[in-house]
């Protein structure tokens, strides 16, 4: 893998990888999620067709939804990960109405109930920025920023965060991002 795509932060590691998040052995996939946590197209239909119905067992179970912003856990079903971690990011509209902060929330969020959950490694998609419409150029950023923080934490047990990036032109988006961190 280029250099580019890899950074060491702390005791940890910030990885972007090309790749279909539901193939990784990792401890945690975050998915990207919807509010009422009722599945859907993009990643979150792939992570549900891979994992099994379990996941969705498990989450009409334990949850009610989930705001925008913040994150719930389940278990991993068939997938080769011990959790799924499903993230909320907002819709975009113009930008004028808190997108950048939810999103980071929602990142956020994530990567703390992965440490809360003792994973050393996890995989994210790019939240927000499919169906969403969330800007990339926008999102990689704060993408980066929020996993570098994660890693940083004190006494974390996160060790490695990939994102997992479907698209090469995603892939070339965080890349840069990386670089300008
Ligand atoms: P959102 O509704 O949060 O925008 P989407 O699932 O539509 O979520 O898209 C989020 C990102 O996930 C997009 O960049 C999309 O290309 C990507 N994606 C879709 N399927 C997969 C997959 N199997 N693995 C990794 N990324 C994926």
């Amino acid at each position: 893998m280029a250099e580019t795509d890899q950074r060491v932060v702390g005791s940890g590691r910030l990885r972007l990888q090309r790749a279909d998040i539901t193939t990784l052995e990792v401890d945690a996939i975050v998915n990207a999620a919807n509010a009422s946590l009722a599945g859907g197209g993009g990643v979150d239909g792939a992570i549900h067709r891979a994992g099994g119905p379990e996941i969705m067992s498990e989450l009409r179970r334990r949850y009610q939804g989930c705001p925008t912003g913040s994150a719930v856990v389940t278990g991993a079903g068939r997938l080769r990960a011990r959790h799924v971690i499903h993230a909320v990011g907002p819709r975009w509209r113009d930008g004028e109405h808190g997108e950048p902060e939810q999103l980071r929330s929602a990142y956020r969020a994530a990567f703390a109930l992965a440490a809360d959950c003792g994973c050393a490694t996890v995989a994210s998609p790019s939240i927000s920025t499919g169906i969403y419409g969330f800007p990339i150029d926008l999102a990689a950023p704060i993408a980066l920023g929020e996993a570098s923080q994660a890693l940083a934490e004190p006494a974390t047990p996160l060790r490695e965060i990939v994102y997992a990036l479907f698209a090469e032109t995603d892939l070339a988006c965080f890349a840069t991002a990386l670089a300008g961190m």
